[in-house]
């Protein structure tokens, strides 16, 4: 894991006499520490100090995906907080999302310190697919639709099948019933639309507009 140096970090301020939000002015990342010239944002005292880092650590990740889990290896801080449903990059550049904490004697919780985990089962979180349920009168279809975890879904926007349109009327997250606003497909656990006929490219009318 490559450390930067951070730009502010909190630090005990000697003239404010408590943990004040400090600049960075200079730093030099070492192995277990980071060597700094800081200025105290409040008091504006500049100090030069040596801050020690939390440790990296090692952590043992199962990413299950359908029927088959793989095991790798991430690397965190010790005091790093972990909370089921955090979301974390690989070094591979895979998304992943943790579903949930194991300790040791086989005990889950939903957040715990980095240094007290034993593993993290996660699920693989880059191409979700999102089950959409389009009603037509008395007739409803059921569809699913790819997306991407940080793709928004607005209430009354069109939302284009392959077979069909919709217009999207509500959507069912973890928490609630939208039915005003929007929700990122991360949260999304059904979207109910009204039946639309597929659309087709609009053409661009903008020289008829200048006319009126
Ligand atoms: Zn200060």
């Amino acid at each position: 894991m490559q450390r930067e140096v951070p730009e502010t970090i909190y630090y005990e301020c000697a003239e404010c006499d408590d943990e004040t939000l400090h600049e960075v002015l200079r730093g030099r990342m070492g192995k277990a520490s980071l060597e700094c010239t800081i200025k105290c944002t409040e008091c504006g005292k500049v100090s030069a100090t040596t801050i020690p880092l939390p440790k990296i650590i090692k952590m043992q990740v199962v990413i299950s995906d359908g029927p088959i889990s793989e095991r790798t290896v991430t690397e965190l801080e010790e005091d790093d907080v972990i909370a089921v449903e955090d979301e974390f990059f690989l070094e591979d550049g895979r998304r992943l999302r943790v579903c949930s904490i194991e300790l040791p004697g086989d005990k889950r919780v939903k957040k715990a310190k980095a240094n007290k985990v034993k593993m993290l089962w996660c699920q693989q979180f880059d191409n979700l697919t999102i089950k959409v349920t389009i009603n037509n009168d008395r007739v409803s279809y059921s569809r699913r639709i790819p997306a991407l975890p940080d793709d928004e879904f607005v209430i009354g926007n069109r939302l284009e099948l392959d077979d069909m349109d919709c217009f999207i009327h509500a959507i069912k997250t973890r928490t609630k019933l939208v039915q005003h606003g929007s929700a990122e497909a991360r949260d999304v656990v059904r979207i109910y639309g009204k039946y639309g006929e597929k659309s087709y490219p609009v053409l661009d009318f903008e020289d008829d507009v200048e006319d009126f």
